[in-house]
């Protein structure tokens, strides 16, 4: 759609202007919602929407720039795991109906919400490893991105990958059938390598020269270790940087699972990735509407100093 490359535009202008600011978690927030164990969080947009309603309301109101839809599992291949295939098409509209709502209801906060399409890895092993065939994840990436844009994302954002071979595939997938702003994140280990053993500099030079607007890091570990990983990758890279730490490492203590980085933590690093230069700040597993209130303070204090 052609508004979509005058999205593009806008939200490239605010970037060269300051730093965004992302949401946070929301699987970890459905959870205490009560999300059980082995439920589908995506199938929610179709039977608690007021909750997810509600999630991205609290994000917004603690100063979020640009919210997710609850779609990060809703392709095909991945809700295949729920037997919700045939369900793709309304999850993924809902999904992106429940995030405008939200943004309408809040219209308080004046400034301009944008809506980033949450696309996740499909959790099965491509060819020749495992039985997946790149053209089947290329469709299965062409068909949710292609409804995520109809309905009316800003732009997506492809999170928590950690085949190469695969973001490349969902990056193209994106570029082919759209004409979204397109952001590729993937996960580190402590080793500051994905499980798969991609370095943060080969994912960059190989997602920049296919065409990806920004690149990042998010999931896995704390703020301390993606750190590490976005001054690797902003040696390297040409274009946007985003990161979206979790709250670090869960614990479990005492029969709950516990995310050790406090909001000010979350804080303090913000600070430390705007001065590296990374230009989209968020929060994956283990973040709250709390972090998200720290981090936006953090942005504004370095707005008026700047
Ligand atoms: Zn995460």
């Amino acid at each position: 759609m052609k508004a979509d490359i005058i999205i593009k535009e806008e939200i490239k202008k605010q970037l060269n202007k300051r730093p965004l600011l992302l949401d946070g978690a929301m699987g970890t927030m459905l959870q205490t919602y009560g999300l059980k164990p082995g439920e589908c969080p995506e199938e929610w947009n179709i039977s608690h929407p007021q909750v997810i309603t509600k999630i991205h309301q609290e994000y917004i109101n603690a100063g979020a720039d640009i919210i997710l839809t609850n779609t990060f599992g809703a392709s095909k291949i991945k809700l295949s795991n729920f037997g919700l295939v045939n369900d793709m098409v309304k999850i993924n509209e809902s999904a992106v109906k429940i995030a405008k709502e939200a943004i309408n209801k809040e219209r308080g906060s004046k400034k301009r919400i944008f809506i980033g399409g949450s696309v996740g890895p499909t959790g099965k092993i491509l060819e020749p490893y495992g039985d997946l065939k790149i053209s089947e994840v290329y469709k299965n990436y062409q068909e949710q991105v292609v409804i995520l844009e109809k309905v009316g994302v800003d732009l997506i954002i492809l999170e928590t990958f950690y085949d190469l071979e695969e973001i490349r595939a969902a990056l193209k997938a994106t570029k082919e059938n759209t004409n979204l702003m397109v952001i590729a994140s993937l996960t580190f280990d402590q080793n500051l390598k994905t499980i798969y053993g991609v370095s943060p500099e080969k994912a960059v030079t190989v997602l920049e020269s296919e065409g990806t607007d920004g690149i990042g890091a998010n999931c896995g570990t704390g703020p301390e270790v993606l750190y590490e990983v976005l001054k690797m990758m902003k040696k390297v890279s040409q274009t946007y940087l985003l990161v979206e730490p979790n709250a670090g490492i869960p614990e479990f203590i005492e029969g709950k699972i516990i995310y050790p980085v406090s909001p000010k933590i979350m804080a303090d690093y913000t600070e430390k990735f705007i001065q590296l230069g990374v230009n989209m700040i968020g929060g994956c597993c283990g973040t709250t509407p709390l972090h998200i209130k720290a981090m936006s303070d953090k942005i504004k204090n370095n707005l008026m100093v700047m």
